[in-house]
């Protein structure tokens, strides 16, 4: 095994991942040190991507941007890889009042929000199984990343490469020189952490404010429903293969531990059984803890005093969609200098 990196990475979620593969397309070298029995909300997040914020229906944060970088982004994972985890996959959004019908209607012509929203209502959708009296309409260019296949081929390809370490990382190891670090054997340019909402173990970042919100879902049986859209109507459906689903979400940012609750599986189970008209079977549930920002924005940068250490964090909600475009813009950051968009700037809270 190498000792010597560009770059050392702690964390191998979709942050983590999608920093440590950006970082490999640039020819930097790294080396991702990720503890496998530790939780981590990627691996239960639904990975789907919405352009539309649905309670206002207005674009999503930077969605023209982030949408078409994400989507060449992920196929050219899938290449470098072989492997699939990528699917665009409409929305379909159920109404449940006549207003909202209305409102709809008319920012599909908008042009702010116009591309992402279909102009027509449909009442035949699914009807012997969905419950949809009023109508829908559909969210075109969103999209869906299976974010187990996608961290696990990832993790393999780093292991392959023998540049992943599967531990705890222990900050007692770590030295930390003004243009170099070394962690163990190993030596790196600098150290980036995206531990996720564990960064609240991390002992040069405790000053972010973190605002970690912990989500459930529900893995359900249901037959006959489309296995080729999204449904949401208060929960969202996602179609996982063999009549299976996953249906979230929740919000909690008292208790935040990954254990499922449940207050949390009657919640969506009430939610679930006001779309579907059909008996649904529950296979499993899960729990994960969002990291979230009280501005909701990424967190990426250089400690302001120790330039050997950085983040990139905060991915919140978003994380399927944040991660490829911010990765491109914190390597850029890192080797020429090129501002970051001050919005995600780590230097904001200081
Ligand atoms: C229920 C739910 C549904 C969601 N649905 C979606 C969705 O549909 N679309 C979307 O875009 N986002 C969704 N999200 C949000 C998404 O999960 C996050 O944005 C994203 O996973 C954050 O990734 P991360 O890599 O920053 O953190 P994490 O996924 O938590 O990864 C952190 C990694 O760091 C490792 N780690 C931490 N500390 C250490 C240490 N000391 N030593 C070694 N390893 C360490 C952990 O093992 C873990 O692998 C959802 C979240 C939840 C909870």
């Amino acid at each position: 095994m190498k000792k010597e990196f560009d770059y050392i990475i702690v964390g191998q979620g979709i942050a983590g991942t999608v920093l440590a593969y950006s970082m490999i397309k640039e020819g930097l070298s790294v080396l991702v040190i990720d503890d496998k029995t530790l939780s981590s909300c990627s691996k239960v997040a639904a990975g789907n991507f919405n352009p539309i914020v649905f309670k206002r229906l207005v674009k999503s944060w930077m969605a023209d941007e982030l949408i078409p970088f994400s989507d060449k982004f992920y196929k050219d994972a899938e290449d470098f890889l072989g492997q699939e985890f990528y699917w665009k996959k409409e929305i379909v959004k159920i109404f449940a009042e006549e207003n909202e019908k209305y409102f709809w209607l008319s920012k599909s012509t908008n042009e702010d929000t116009g591309k992402y929203l279909s102009e027509k209502i449909t009442t035949d959708f699914f009807t012997d199984v969905v419950n949809n009296p009023i109508g829908c309409a559909f969210v075109k260019d969103a999209a869906n990343l299976f974010v187990v296949k996608f961290l696990e081929d990832f993790r393999n390809y780093f292991l392959q490469q023998e540049i992943l370490l599967d531990e705890l990382f222990d900050f007692n190891e770590l030295k930390v020189e003004p243009n170099s670090v070394s962690y163990k054997q190993f030596s790196a340019k600098k150290i980036i952490f995206c531990e996720g909402y564990k960064i609240a173990n991390n002992p040069y970042f405790k000053w972010i404010p973190f605002k970690p919100a912990k989500g459930e879902v529900l893995i359900v049986k249901i037959e006959n429903l489309p296995t080729d859209k999204i449904i949401n109507k208060g929960v969202y459906i996602l179609p996982i293969g063999d009549d299976l689903f996953i249906v979230g979400t929740t919000y909690d940012w008292v208790n935040l531990n990954d254990i499922p609750t449940e207050k949390a599986r009657n919640d969506i189970s009430e939610k679930l059984s006001k779309v579907i008209k059909v008996p649904f079977e529950i296979i499993d549930q899960q729990a994960g803890v969002r990291p979230s920002v009280s501005d909701r924005r990424p967190v990426i940068g250089l400690h302001p005093e120790l330039r050997s250490i950085g983040v990139f964090n905060g991915m919140g909600t978003k994380g399927v969609m944040l991660a490829p475009y911010f990765s491109k813009q914190f390597i850029e950051f890192l080797k020429n200098n090129t501002p970051l968009n001050k919005e995600v700037e780590l230097t904001r809270f200081k």
